[in-house]
């Protein structure tokens, strides 16, 4: 909240403006700006010193300085900092065609000018306003009055206006606005003219009121500038999603030149089809940084040259930087137009137009009115399904040159697990690759919790006597299924999502964390499968190997269950044999611990003739059903969460001995084989090339498991020719146990 009061007796200005701000899940000293010099402060109420509100540097350029509270707050509390300042022109980078202004003339009239800019240094609110860097949302509210003149004057703004007589106006902002949103000028009002007009809008189906603004001297066409406007605006609903800004649209046609603002524009007419797509690319989804302005620049401008322009990469080019990861930056670099809208064309090459614009449509509805980063737009091409955009982003957004010698980034398959790309241990059930159900530093695996974000965890290790990976990114996939075999890139890409992350040294691990939205947790009852790879330039997966054959792959294929005396479950999994050249023969191994008392396992099949290699007991599958009073939630599996899905629908239903419907569904006329009792029992089945089958690993504990406790059960797919293993599935069951 300011008062900003300007007196034309005297031809002066002063501010009076109080901040309210929690503290981050830091404590420390909290940094703001404000260009203007401040002659009193309070803080939380008391007088504050103005030199413990000093400037200190923090980039090496000008203007990067900001003012640190010095007083040691603790993480998450919250403050109230109350400034006065004499309003004078900012101590902020002056250069550019639109200027911030406080002038007074004959009348006397006033002309006071936000002027902000990206490109010029310290021009967002802060050189009015005491503010925080752009990542920082919060409402902006203003007094602003003119007393000691009679000549009336007008706001131009973005803000919300409620007039409270002549001369004086309160202007809010909203709660997603930032130190880049408003757009306020106050000038005499018979120096403007202005004209109004609404829209209605395609996609919203809003009625947005345009109201278009000049100084009386200009020869632009309101009228016909008002026309433009409907039809950019129209069109950006019909490409990119539907307008955010409420029901306004301001522009001020103040000369050459042009700024964008939420749901406004200073402008020229030549900049309008620019200025008004940064309402969608800019100030509708926002750069979360300056150094993330890049990215609203190009695509910006590669919609003004018709978003239809491809130009394939040329990774012979020099590396280019538009995005420096520099937290302090505060412009947006000069070539984010000419590099930035190439970069935009080498993505249309490598993603296809139409399916860019798509995304970048899907982005924009995801992500609209709020800060979007420069790793948030690679982690989301990234997780459509193409790996090279990390290869694009590593050259020509980050500016880095091919590592050399090359990283060599790995995700355990199994404690034992040196690193090496072949491994022929168990590798479906990683201990780097695991979920949890918050955002905590928890490595244990959890049951993914249908209904609510979990998060996806993956620990990367670099290798020792391997090159720096300066950038890297993790891409996490579930899939809805048991399966043996999982083969890149065709199982890990498309992805659920990706998580961008930079500098892991030589024999360094990190843990990368990305959250696993609450809308694509699946049901209850589901079984996931997890995929993780590891992307880096100059070390990729390779393109048809399993996790078993690449150290950048890893998979959890881990079932939880929770199972009672006397009950069983069934779980499907997919068995595969997509190698022209494969034997067809097979061993399907059920490995489980010696102590395993009371715990049947069979397999079934709705055909014999699976069955027909096994030297096993083969029987009609028969199952007895529990009575149905039996509590639904006794048996549930690791994805299980709370809410049942409607009666008679398979999808996010386990099967059990309470679901008769289910397993009778699936596996009728169908056929059980015991497994032998074994540590490691085996029975070989027979899978032609290019095929899937289907076969239900039966879970069964009799009356004599008894006690609390836990064991895992691995369901192992092995080659019998080779004696390769080529998939896994475990099954952790939890006897006599409740969660
Ligand atoms: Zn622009």
């Amino acid at each position: 909240m300011a008062v900003f009061t300007f007196d034309g007796s005297t031809e002066t200005a002063s501010a009076d403006a109080t901040i309210t701000y929690t503290v981050g899940p830091t404590a420390g000293n909290p940094i703001f700006d404000l260009r203007q010099d401040i002659t009193q402060a309070w803080l939380d109420s008391g007088l504050f010193p103005i030199a413990q509100l000093a400037h200190h540097n923090f980039g090496a350029v000008p203007f990067t300085d900001l003012r640190v509270i010095e007083a040691a707050q603790a993480a998450g509390s919250v403050h109230t900092l109350r400034v006065q300042y004499d309003l004078a022109l900012p101590n902020s980078q002056l250069e550019g065609s639109y200027l911030p202004a406080l002038e007074w003339s004959a009348g006397p009239k006033l002309r006071f000018v936000f002027g902000l800019s990206d490109l010029n240094r310290a021009r967002y609110a802060e050189a009015w306003l005491p503010v925080n860097m752009v990542f920082d949302q919060h409402s902006i509210n203003l007094d602003v009055q003119i007393i000691n003149t009679t000549a009336a004057h007008s706001v131009i703004t973005n803000g919300v206006v409620t007039n409270q007589g002549l001369n004086h106006w309160q202007i809010s902002f909203p709660a997603r606005s930032s130190s880049f949103s408003p757009l306020l000028e106050v000038r005499a009002a018979d120096t403007l003219a202005q004209q109004t007009d609404t829209v209605l809008l395609p996609v919203s189906g809003k009625t947005v009121t345009i109201e278009a603004w000049k100084p009386t001297s200009s020869m632009v066409s309101l009228t016909a500038q008002i026309n433009n406007i409907k039809t950019l605006l129209a069109d950006n609903e019909n490409d990119y999603g539907a307008y955010l800004h409420d029901d306004r649209f301001v522009a001020f046609f103040n000369g050459t030149g042009g700024m964008e603002y939420e749901g406004g524009t200073t402008t020229s007419p030549g900049a309008l089809l620019h200025e008004t797509f940064h309402s969608w690319f800019a100030r509708g989804v926002k750069p979360a940084s300056q150094a993330d302005g890049w990215w609203d620049e190009g695509f910006t401008t590669f919609h003004d040259d018709g978003a239809d322009d491809v130009i394939p990469f040329d990774f012979s080019d020099p590396p280019v930087l538009l995005c420096s990861r520099d937290p302090w930056q505060r412009h947006t670099p000069s070539n984010a137009y000419t590099d930035g809208s190439n970069f935009w064309k080498g993505m249309a090459s490598l993603l296809g137009v139409s399916n860019l614009n798509l995304l970048m449509g899907d982005l924009y509805d995801t992500h609209k009115g709020n800060p979007v980063s420069t790793q948030m737009i690679e982690e989301f091409l990234l997780s459509s399904g193409e790996a090279q955009v990390v290869d694009a982003f590593h050259r020509f957004v980050y500016g880095l040159s091919d590592p050399s010698p090359a990283p060599d980034l790995w995700i355990k398959d199994d404690p034992a697990h040196g690193g090496a790309d072949q491994w022929e241990g168990t590798f479906w059930d990683s201990p780097d690759l695991w979920v949890r159900n918050a955002d905590d530093e928890g490595t244990d695996h959890q049951s993914p919790e249908y209904g609510q974000d979990n998060w996806f965890q993956a620990r990367v290790r670099n290798k020792a006597g391997a090159g720096e990976a300066e950038h890297f990114v993790v891409t996490f996939h579930s899939r809805d299924f048991a399966s043996t075999q999982f083969i890149y890139p065709a199982d890990f890409l498309p992805c659920i999502t990706a998580k961008a992350e930079f500098d892991l040294a030589p024999n360094d691990t990190r843990i990368v964390k990305a959250l696993w939205p609450r809308e694509l947790v699946p049901p209850a009852g589901s079984h996931t499968c997890l995929l993780a790879s590891v992307i880096t330039r100059g070390d990729d997966p390779v393109a048809s190997r399993h996790v078993w054959e690449h150290n950048n792959l890893a998979q959890k294929n881990l079932t939880i269950v929770d199972l009672l005396p006397d009950t069983f479950m069934i779980l499907p999994i997919v068995i595969a044999n997509w190698r022209r050249e494969s034997d067809p023969m097979f061993d399907l191994e059920v490995w489980k611990p010696r102590t395993a008392a009371g715990v049947n396992l069979s397999l079934i099949h709705r055909s014999k003739e699976f069955f027909r290699s096994a030297k096993a007991e083969v029987k009609r599958f028969k199952p007895e059903f529990n009575k149905p009073t039996l509590p639904p939630e006794q048996i549930r599996l690791d994805c299980g969460g709370y809410i049942p899905g409607p009666p008679n629908v398979d999808k996010g239903r386990i099967m059990t001995s309470d679901t008769a419907d289910l397993v009778l569904r699936r596996f009728p006329d169908s056929w059980e084989a015991r497994i032998p009792e074994s540590v490691r029992a085996k029975i070989a089945v027979e899978i032609p090339p290019f095929t899937q089958k289907v076969v239900g690993l039966k879970v069964a504990l009799s009356a004599q498991a008894k006690g609390a406790q836990s064991l895992k059960v691995h369901f192992v797919q092995r080659q019998s020719a080779t004696q390769q293993i080529v998939g896994g599935v475990a099954v952790q069951v939890n006897m006599g146990m409740r969660t």
